[in-house]
This record gives C-alpha cells, structure tokens and sequence, in this order.
C-alpha cells in the first residue's frame, strides 16, 4: 500500500496528464484512490486537474462524508461511491471527457466490437451507462448497471468512466478507451471494420492469465440473452462482445460494408424508398460537368 502523501502526488500526476492530453477541459474530471480500508482520498470540487498540489485533496469515509481537506470533494462523488461500493477489489476510479470516446458516447455508439487484441485482453467490451444527469443520484444508478462487469465503460452525453486495482492502472485503461475510440473512428471513416473472430477472442481471453490481468467478468456466451437481463433492469454479469463465428478465419472481414446493402443485391422498387446509407456515399465518385470533360479529355490525349 502506497503512502497518503505518495498518493497524493499520484493523483496530482495523473490530472496532470489527463489535462495535457485533453481528456478533460476547464474543471471537468474527477480521480480517487482507497486510503486503507475505510478511506478515500479525492480531488476536490472545482479545480483544474492540470494544475492541482497535493494539499489540494480531500479525505472522505466511504459515505461520503468529509474527514479532512480545505475543499469540498468532487461533484461526481457518488459516482465514485457507488464504485467502491460494488466493487471491492477497485483500489482507484477515474473519470474524464476524453474527446473521441465521449464522441461514442454522445452517437450512441458503444465500443464493442472484437478489434484489437490489447483492448480484449485488458478491458474486454466498453458498454455505455445510460444517460443521468452529472452530479446527481442518477449516475451512480446508471453506472450500477455495468461496473460489476467492466473496470470501463462510456457514459452518455457525458464522458467515460474507469476503475482499477491501483490509481495508474485506472488511468491507464482511460488512455486504452480513448485509443479504442481513436483508431476505431478512423477505420470506420476509412469504410472497413474487420472483427476478429469468437474463436480468436476466447484465445486472447485465455491469454489475460499469462499476462497477469484480471478481467471482472467474462464474455458473454449469448450475447442476446445479456442484453435481454439488462432490458429487464438487472446488472451485466458478463461482457457483450461482438465477434462473429470465424469458421477457420481469425478475421471476419468487413462488416461495415456487408451490413450494407449493394446496389446490385437491391430491387429497383425498394431502392428509390430507400433512405440513403453511408457506405454507398462512400462507394460513389460524384465529379462536376467540369471535372468530368477534364477527365475524358486527359484520357484522349493519352491516347494520341
Ligand atoms: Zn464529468
């Protein structure tokens, strides 16, 4: 166990980097650590993460109630209670705006699909709490629904949460959500998702022992089953991770582009009712009269 003033500059650290990378603006974000069993130590309400001294922290109990500190502690508090609360082996909590994952968060859009192995073997799926309201009874709720699975999840309209069994690991695995986002962004701007299969994805889970990383829950063996008990209100127990069948293949190749209907395969009758799709967008070269005499030109005098 770290010392309090060892903690101290660790959260301090942490800010610091969170701000320098942009995960949060202005005053946003929040960080605590476990001091001991029936403490916490928090940043306080209303400062700056990049720019915070050690003295700055607040001491809490585990209801919230504060102990020691000049300050009033973090309005996302509860949050952070609730976390404690579900989870005993969590030693720290972080929580930022970091720009592209709040980007899923706000699309709706969970970080689900079997992409990359580091993210399977260390965080597994990314699911998005349901909308609350910042600051009050509400987030925790939303967040009581996923924590006992995931040590990382989106928040809606909000930002990402994450929890781990020391303070670096729970910031690490906010960089490791935000790099998620990033690099899935630009696969699916670049119009191709290949997933890696089930079978490959179980292989990456049998890995986590090698590596030494704890997983709280498995993936889910039927995916539509767990997201039938969370519609019914209950918490996840397991992990929805969408990795279809490889038969043989370790990538499943382009699902973006096959969800989408080809002109070929579309009636003419349906096509013209049909709403325009992305993908077909980006299978279309659209050239002014212009561009198009341009072009036809240069091919004729290629040909002289
Ligand atoms: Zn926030």
């Amino acid at each position: 166990m770290s010392s309090e003033s060892q903690l101290r500059a660790d959260i301090v650290e942490v800010g610091r980097r969170m701000y320098a990378r942009g995960y949060t603006a202005s005053n946003d974000g929040n960080i605590s650590v476990r001091l001991g069993s029936d403490r916490l130590l928090m940043t306080p309400k209303s400062v700056c993460k990049g720019f915070m001294t050690p003295d700055m922290m607040c001491i809490t109990d585990l209801e919230g109630r504060k102990l020691q500190g000049d300050r009033d502690p973090s309005s996302e508090m509860l949050m952070h209670l609730e976390v404690y609360r579900q989870r005993p082996d969590v030693q720290a909590v972080v929580h930022a705006h970091p720009p592209i994952a709040t980007g899923f968060a706000v699309a709706g859009i969970p970080l689900d699909r079997a992409v990359l192995a580091e993210v399977l073997t260390t965080l597994g799926s990314i699911p998005i709490a349901e909308y609350a309201t910042p600051s009050t009874k509400e987030l925790p709720e939303a967040v009581r629904k996923y924590i006992k699975a995931h040590d990382g999840m989106l928040l809606a309209n909000h930002g990402a949460l994450t929890s781990g069994a020391d303070l670096y690991s729970a910031y690490y695995k906010m960089e490791t959500i935000e790099h998620f986002a990033k690099i899935s962004l630009v696969a699916r701007l670049l119009g191709r998702e290949n997933l890696l299969a089930r079978e490959e994805v179980d292989r990456l889970q049998g890995l986590r022992g090698t590596y030494g990383i704890k997983s709280p829950a498995p993936i889910c063996a039927d995916p539509s089953e767990a997201l039938a008990v969370l519609d019914s209100g209950n918490p996840a127990m397991c992990q929805v991770v969408q990795a279809p069948a490889g038969d043989g293949q370790r990538l499943v190749p382009d699902l973006i582009r096959d969800r989408t209907p080809s002109l070929a395969s579309t009636s003419p009758a349906s096509y013209g009712a049909r709403p325009p799709q992305p993908a077909e967008a980006a299978d279309e070269i659209r050239l002014t009269y212009r561009e198009l005499s341009a072009l036809i030109e240069d091919a004729i005098r290629q040909l002289r």
